[in-house]
């Protein structure tokens, strides 16, 4: 009955080495109030001075998602008051915003894709950090001058599942392009979410409220989920009016609760105005011709898997989300691992077995020892549910894929003599059922395979033991 109307605001770090009008580090976890300067902590009569670099890598965004890159650019004084706040303005882009109507395609659950706007992206400083002890407040400004990115989309988004696939998007092209960690628990890639919801079939935009800072993907589902969950309602008991106001809300973890936390603030009210202490951005060609040259992006390396190595989309998807799980499979490849067995041993095996929270690039095991692994699977070294087993101590022991085969004695038996023999004892000891299966009954075949592998402790090739078996039995 209802339709849900979802448009995204992310804000991510850019990875420049300083921050944005200043010279000041951009390092994360540093004593507080030590990366700081006249500029960023806005003492009176310090001037600011762009940070080339935050230019280059929002072009670089801009290309990938296809947008426009306006040449000439210009920053604005965003007013607002609040302790984090040094200059009591935030400098930020409002009328002319550096990147314009770009889009990102996201996978739908039917395996159809869609296509998303941007409606801009601009760049800003980020503000500091209020800390809030047992019986004190302080301002930490380390954080105050690091660039962002806001990146703003159009209310294209029609679902939390939707808004997620987008987030995850757009989190991998900025990995892909190396311009942002874009590190959710260090606050580096975040998210407001605007919500909506209308009556199927209108296609007029009603009220949203916005949803800030939220900075894991599991809680911008569970907070768009929650409001949609709760603007239903109130449309349904007729309080949609009273209950449903353009308003700030935050999610709350525990709860799982959104809460009003402000009236939403218009535009007019941070009247904003052009900085006059910085000129407007103005990209020449040859910038452009520097930022434009731009790596392999998740949708066509996604395109290339599929294509190159005949795997399902659904697994090039997960495994082009991310640059590193990527980097990963091509040096599987690179070692000489088939392509399918690479990504279910990558993806499911593999990843199954890190601790949560310990990334791909951490992995005990690395590419070309899994590679190693599956390799000794495709020659009929091992069995499959041996590889397991030897993975498992692998991740927890440094040493070769052989050697380990060796030392946990999982060596699979192909050879023929030796399965042969296993094969007659079998026989010799179910004479009753091998009189039935030559008079005909074939359903016996699979407990003759079953007995053979199980004499054999789980070590005989199952696809040898058939052939065997089959010329021994005659059927
Ligand atoms: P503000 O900075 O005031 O939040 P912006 O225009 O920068 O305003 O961002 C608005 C965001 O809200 C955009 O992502 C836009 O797509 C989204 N949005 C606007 N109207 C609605 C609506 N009715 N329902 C859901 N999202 C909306
Ligand atoms: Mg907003
Ligand atoms: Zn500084």
């Amino acid at each position: 009955m209802f339709e849900v109307v979802i448009g995204l605001e992310v804000h991510t770090q850019l990875n420049t080495k300083t921050k944005i009008f200043c010279s000041c580090p951009t390092s994360f976890g540093e004593k507080p109030n030590t990366n700081v300067c006249p500029v960023c902590l806005g003492l009176p009569g310090a001037l600011p001075v762009l940070n080339k670099e935050a230019v280059k890598k929002s072009i670089a965004f801009g290309t990938a998602i296809n947008a426009t890159i306006n040449k000439r650019s210009i920053f604005n004084r965003k007013n607002y008051f609040y302790p984090d706040l040094p200059k009591a303005y935030q400098i930020s882009q409002f009328e002319i915003p550096i990147v314009e109507k770009g889009e990102v395609y996201i996978d739908l659950k039917d395996g159809s894709t869609k296509k998303i706007g941007v409606t801009r992206a601009h760049l800003e400083e980020d503000a500091g950090k209020n800390v809030h002890e047992a019986n004190f407040s302080g301002v930490d400004l380390n954080r105050a001058g690091t660039p962002l990115l806001e990146i703003v989309s159009e209310p294209d988004l029609r679902s939390s599942d939707e808004a997620v696939s987008y987030l995850k998007k757009i989190h991998a092209i900025l990995r892909y392009l190396n311009i942002s960690d874009a590190n959710m628990q260090e606050g580096s890639f975040r998210c407001d979410a605007n919500v909506s919801i209308r009556p199927k079939g209108d296609t007029k935009l009603y009220t949203r409220v916005e949803i800030k800072n939220l900075n894991s993907f599991r809680f911008i589902q569970k907070a768009i989920d929650y409001e949609v969950e709760r603007q239903s309602e109130a449309w349904t008991d007729g309080v949609y009016d009273k209950e449903v106001v353009q308003e700030t809300r935050l999610f709350n973890i525990e709860s799982g609760e959104t809460r009003s936390m402000r009236n939403k603030e218009d535009s007019a009210e941070y009247r904003y105005f052009p900085d006059p202490d910085l000129l407007p951005v103005i990209i020449d060609d040859k910038m452009m011709e520097e930022c434009v040259k731009i790596p392999e992006l998740p949708d066509e390396k996604k395109a290339r898997y599929i294509k190159e190595f005949n795997i399902k989309p659904y697994d090039a998807g997960v495994i082009t989300n991310s640059v590193e799980l990527a980097k990963y499979f091509e040096e599987m490849i690179e070692f000489g691992a088939g392509a399918k067995n690479s990504v279910n041993w990558l993806s499911v095996e593999l990843l199954g077995r890190l601790e949560g929270g310990v990334g791909i690039e951490n992995s005990p095991v690395k590419a070309d020892k899994l590679a190693a692994l599956v390799k000794r699977i495709e020659d009929g070294t091992i069995s499959g549910k041996a590889a397991k087993e030897i993975l498992d101590f692998l991740m927890q022991n440094d040493e070769d894929v052989d050697s380990a085969i060796e030392r946990l004695g999982l060596k699979q038996v192909s050879d023929d003599s030796a399965i042969a023999v296993i094969i007659d004892e079998v026989l010799s000891e179910n004479q009753d059922k091998v009189e039935q299966i030559k008079a005909g009954k074939d359903k016996l075949f699979g407990f003759f395979v079953g007995q053979a592998i199980k004499k054999s402790k789980g070590a005989a090739n199952p696809a040898k033991v058939n052939e065997l078996l089959k010329a021994k039995l005659g059927v």
